[in-house]
């Protein structure tokens, strides 16, 4: 079964917002939020690029450190409950809707990074133009072959957005969500 992501209305709106800003360079965010089951990611909140991130015509580099300060501020604030899942970026004009191999590399690298505790980091790349965004989400993870090496594995998920009620709380305890 495909994975599915499922983004709040309103983040999707802030996202869009976000990448014609700064269209045509790039742009993207942090998501945090819960695995449900059925292999589901329920994001709860996004936590944007940060004063201090690097906008270029084709890389991007969030600001780390007050995103950092973010997510540990939510995740209290979620009563530890939403924890980071991963990321999102913009490729304007992108033809391919694929990782590149500059994201490959900074998800291997966030997998292997004990801090991150996430084994299984989204990557969401949003392609097209102003008015004309597309969203393709990817869960990544390595795996090992034969015991001798790893292969860095994608596969592709299915978004689907959810009306947001206000607060998070709500969107997670309304287990119909996840029942549509
Ligand atoms: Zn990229």
């Amino acid at each position: 079964m495909q994975p599915v992501v499922w983004l709040p209305q309103a983040i999707v709106q802030d996202m869009q917002t976000d990448a014609d800003l700064w269209y045509d360079r790039e742009t993207g965010g942090t998501f945090m939020g819960y695995w449900a089951e059925n292999n589901g990611a329920v994001v709860t909140a996004m936590i944007p690029a940060g004063p201090q991130a690097f906008h270029e015509r084709s890389s991007f580099v969030p600001d780390q450190s007050w995103q950092q300060a973010e997510i540990a501020k939510h995740y209290e604030r979620s009563g530890r409950l939403d924890t980071y899942l991963g990321d999102w970026h913009t490729h304007p004009d992108a033809v391919s809707n694929r990782l590149s191999w500059t994201d490959r590399a900074c998800l291997k690298t966030i997998i292997r990074t004990p801090a991150a505790r996430n084994q299984k980091p989204l990557m969401v790349l949003m392609c097209g133009k102003p008015n004309e965004w597309f969203l393709h989400p990817w869960l990544c993870q390595l795996r090992t072959r034969l015991s001798l090496f790893e292969v860095f594995d994608e596969k592709e998920a299915t978004i689907l957005i959810y009306a947001s009620r206000g607060s998070e709380r709500e969107a997670r305890d309304s287990e119909a969500l996840i029942k549509f």
